[in-house]
């Protein structure tokens, strides 16, 4: 099958890679459908990424459909549209025992420090695969990552109703922050960036 590999800085390479096969560990198998581009990934290209190890299988907003599960799967079936979890953690540190496997201590991202979604097949644990609504294309379903970040930072931030809000960086996170920061109703919303077009963009958006 194909993949997209970083082999080192700036050397990005269509490469011929085995298909893998699923085990009782990884027992579902994913035919990718689509995988974002995400700013870390281009830093990865560019070698700006401090996590990133080399060569590597970048992406890590990955979409697809199962096309094979192993005989322990409980939940999920053949035919399901489904996202991949771009996290990794041990479960057993004292992080993962906490609840919080996003900073585990042997914490590994598809796409960063083990191979990503920017290939034809990924095996994965079914525990890391959840099951997309039928009403989301692939398209639109790659965006539930960056979705996620900004619903984690409203709430972290405790975000209540007519709270005045600044969003520093109208990139790819700054803007979905500013649509999920639109839910909360805020009294108003003040975005912060260098770059022209991005803040017109803002300024439509509820900005
Ligand atoms: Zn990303
Ligand atoms: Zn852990």
């Amino acid at each position: 099958m194909k993949a997209v590999q970083i082999v080192k800085p700036n050397d990005l390479r269509i490469i011929d890679m085995d298909k893998p096969t699923i085990d009782v560990k990884n027992n579902v198998l994913v035919k990718i459908k689509a995988a974002g581009i995400c700013g870390s990934d281009v830093g990865i290209y560019h070698g700006t990424n401090a996590a990133a190890t080399y060569p590597r299988v970048i992406g890590h907003e990955i979409v697809g459909v199962v096309e094979e599960v192993g005989d322990n799967a409980k939940k999920i079936k053949v035919g399901d549209r489904v996202i991949v979890d771009q996290v990794t953690a041990c479960g057993t540190c004292y992080a993962c025992r906490k609840g919080r496997p996003n900073v585990c201590e042997h914490l590994q991202v598809r796409g960063v420090h083990i191979d990503g979604g920017y290939r034809e097949y990924m095996a994965v644990p079914e525990s890391d695969v959840y099951v997309l609504p039928e009403s989301l294309s692939y398209q639109d379903a790659i965006m539930i990552e960056p979705t996620t970040i900004a619903v984690q930072a409203c709430s972290r931030a405790q975000l209540e109703f007519q709270d005045t809000v600044m969003i520093i960086g109208a990139g790819a996170l700054g803007s979905s922050m500013l649509r999920i920061v639109a839910l909360y109703s805020p009294r108003k919303v003040i975005v912060v960036d260098i770059d022209e077009p991005k803040l017109e963009a803002a300024l439509q958006n509820g900005a």
